[in-house]
């Protein structure tokens, strides 16, 4: 399988331009994109898609004012693909992390697509239970009807800890890891098989010293933002010091959606 890291969105927070520790810095959008043997393309996460870039007020006046989307038209997956070689319907499959409004976008523009997602994040989605959860999920990026493929926890676990396994259509290299925190059903996807693990923790954490270093340690700005996000904030810290441990193994790549540091070092389109 050849995995392709793509950037499907950027945007500069407000808060970004008072901490010290963050000078300048952007968040990106890391999505994979990957050609298997027999599942077609298959993306993990799919950032900012065109129905955003096309009416950005759907997404939301708060979000705009906070995050600051740039919302460029050559960084939606579909612009990648294109550029890549490949068409719309070669991506049949789609794994996301979890179905934020930075992370769904996408859904829209591959409407064809099996879209493999661990239950209880589904469920949150649709039921829309609180004022946040109504700003985090859009409308507009499930209004097509995603072909869902409902998860739960089920087969052997991955280096201790519980996973979804066997997902229908796809190689069994593909695996999800539940690490509910940050929202209620958000996963770190697992790609094996190539010479490292990659693990593509979503928004589990944002910035690199909160898992690698000695010691956990997070720029201000994003703490804040995380525990206000959080739907169970000891349910995120309690699974962010497991992905901690998972990130030690040496066969193991980890990475967060959203820090662009880690991206650039995997060579991120
Ligand atoms: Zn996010």
């Amino acid at each position: 399988m050849r995995v392709h890291h793509l950037n499907c969105g950027t945007m500069c927070p407000v808060v970004f331009g008072l901490a010290r520790s963050l000078p300048r810095q952007r968040m990106i959008c890391h999505v994979l994109l990957i050609e298997t043997p027999q599942s077609g393309l298959v993306l993990v996460d799919t950032g900012f898609g065109t129905m955003d870039l096309r009416n950005p007020a759907l997404l939301g006046a708060g979000f705009a004012k906070l995050a600051r989307p740039k919302l460029r038209e050559e960084e939606t997956a579909l612009s990648h693909i294109e550029r890549l070689g490949f068409k719309r319907e070669d991506v049949r499959h789609i794994v996301p992390t979890h179905l934020d409004i930075d992370h769904a976008g996408g859904l829209p523009d591959f409407p064809n697509a099996t879209v493999h997602a661990f239950a209880p994040e589904v469920q949150a989605m649709e039921a829309g239970a609180t004022l946040a959860e109504r700003n985090r999920y859009r409308k507009h990026q499930f209004a097509h009807g995603p072909k869902w493929q409902r998860y739960q926890v089920q087969g052997e676990r991955f280096f201790g800890l519980e996973s979804v396994r066997e997902l229908k259509g796809l190689p069994p290299e593909l695996l999800l890891v539940p690490t509910v925190g940050h929202s209620r059903g958000h996963v770190a996807v697992v790609v094996e098989g190539g010479s490292e693990v990659l693990v593509h923790a979503g928004d589990a954490y944002f910035n690199h010293a909160e898992i690698y270093g000695s010691e956990r340690n997070c720029p201000w700005p994003l703490r804040v933002f995380q525990r206000l996000a959080a739907t169970d904030n000891r349910a995120r810290l309690h699974n962010q010091a497991r992905l901690r441990e998972l990130a030690r193994e040496p066969s193991v790549r980890m990475f967060c959606a959203h820090d662009a540091a880690e991206a650039w070092e995997l060579g991120v389109l």
